[in-house]
């Protein structure tokens, strides 16, 4: 790569980046909101008109409810592939702290505001202009563009898509540009996530509530022997989870994760200002890293049944509703964890029914080796600094998917930042992070090209 022609190109492209961010900016594409179903496939139309125009082939796969936009540029087959992951949908925009109109685009001199500017559209872009400056450079690789419409509901038709592999071929490895940094000037970039699986725990001890003065101490109290469970499950003071079994699977984060993670700018203070938290269970930075992004969970999310309105009454519920996950880590499973759930459940309160609620597997990704070095090289020719590698604590659902259909090196090249406000109000993307992340995507499809294809 050349980096005074790389400059030139982004300058001089910086007005149509604008532009289009702006156009997809003002489709309200909300693929949790019925009512936006028209919307949704509108950012399909013209996101496929947009690779077109760039002179990529393009289309519209249907996978049985929002559609996938897969394309891209063919420089030969002999050459290795790379599949770009971003989706074009957006979280709801329904905030009363919203300083704008959410889906009227602004451009304050750099700073690109509206739903959707930072996840993900801003990066979707960005790494495009990146990929029509490659191919224009004639870099042996061919560029394939995988936009997904359902990420903010959790994927649920992306498998069903993958299967159509004559127009979503298989690639040599994948890029994933949907995360966000820990702190402004330090490319921080995930190499795994954690997954998740969601348990309802229901007792019914009676087919009505009764009155504790005639029937209490004789009646059993289903909110009472749920409780029970849960203390045997976790322990409330130190987060460790005490389901026999459930840490057997687990891979723990070596010496050189944590050394990776305290290089990310990762701050106890800022975290809990970001998220109200008055106090934690450690003030370790290593420690709490450690804790929300390589190490399982059990959380309690509600316990129902019973009276919550004002003061006390003095009912004996009838029934009562634990509701929990578990957040796993490689090499767990979510079918294992709730087998394991259930067991022993069973075991403290026969009485108990579980039933699952969501199974998502955790991803680990490589953190050393060629990809992983590839990725270093561009984010520092983006953005001056080598990547700090860190873990997500929550998942993606696509990135397990496409693991698992295509078994390829899949990698993250985030360029959103923390104060750019995902699934927030007053969203947005800046010109900073959008020509970073255009060289930084333009070094990586150099370093790609410079591979053997697998
Ligand atoms: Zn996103």
């Amino acid at each position: 790569m050349t980096t005074p022609q790389l400059d030139t190109y982004i300058v001089e492209h910086r007005g149509g980046f604008e532009s289009l961010l702006g156009q997809m900016v003002e489709i309200p594409s909300i693929s949790m909101d019925p009512t936006k179903a028209t919307d949704v496939r509108r950012m399909a139309d013209l996101a496929t008109q947009v690779l077109t125009e760039f002179g990529a082939e393009a289309r519209i796969v249907e996978t049985g409810g929002y559609p996938i936009v897969s394309g891209g540029w063919t420089a030969g087959a002999e050459y290795p592939t790379v599949t770009v992951y971003n989706h074009l949908d957006v979280q709801p925009a329904q905030e009363p702290e919203w300083q704008q109109a959410p889906f009227a685009f602004k451009n304050e001199g750099g700073i690109y505001r509206g739903r959707g500017a930072t996840d993900d559209k801003g990066p979707a872009l960005a790494v495009l202009f990146a990929a029509r400056y490659a191919m224009d450079q004639g870099l042996p690789i061919n560029i394939r563009f995988l936009w997904e419409l359902e990420e903010e509901i959790g994927s649920p038709h992306f498998a069903a898509g993958l299967k159509d592999r004559s127009h979503i071929p298989r690639p040599d490895s994948v890029v994933v540009s949907d995360t966000i940094w820990i702190a402004k000037g330090q490319p921080a970039m995930p190499y795994g996530l954690r997954g998740l699986v969601g348990a309802r725990l229901t007792l019914r001890t009676g087919s009505k509530d009764a009155h504790s003065g005639v029937t209490g101490g004789a009646a059993r109290n289903p909110l009472a022997e749920l409780m029970e469970v849960a203390h045997a499950c976790v322990n409330a003071k130190t987060g460790e989870v005490t389901i026999p079994g459930f840490y057997h699977d687990v891979v723990k984060a070596t010496k050189e994760e944590i050394k990776s993670f305290l290089k990310s700018g990762f701050q106890v203070k800022r975290f809990k200002e970001a998220y109200g938290l008055h106090a934690l269970r450690t003030d370790d930075p290593a420690e709490v890293m450690r804790r929300i992004w390589a190490a399982p969970t059990f959380e309690i999310h509600g316990l129902t049944g019973g009276y919550h309105g004002p003061g006390v009454k003095t009912v004996v519920p009838g029934h009562g509703e634990l509701k929990v996950t578990m957040r796993l880590v490689p090499n767990q499973t979510p079918e294992k964890a709730f087998a394991l759930l259930k067991k022993y459940v069973s075991k403290l309160n026969p009485d108990v029914k579980v039933q699952p609620e969501g199974m998502l597997h955790p991803f680990k990704g490589s953190f050393d080796g060629t990809y992983v070095e590839c990725v270093k090289r561009a984010a520092k020719a983006g953005f001056g600094k080598e990547p700090a590698f860190i873990r997500e604590g929550g998942s993606i659902g696509a990135v397990v998917t496409m693991q698992k259909a295509w078994k390829v090196p899949i990698l993250f090249l985030g360029l959103s930042l923390p104060e750019h406000g995902y699934h927030a109000p007053n969203e947005y993307f800046d010109w900073g992070q959008a020509s970073g992340g255009m060289k930084a995507f333009a070094q990586y499809f150099a370093e790609l090209a410079k591979m053997e294809k697998r």
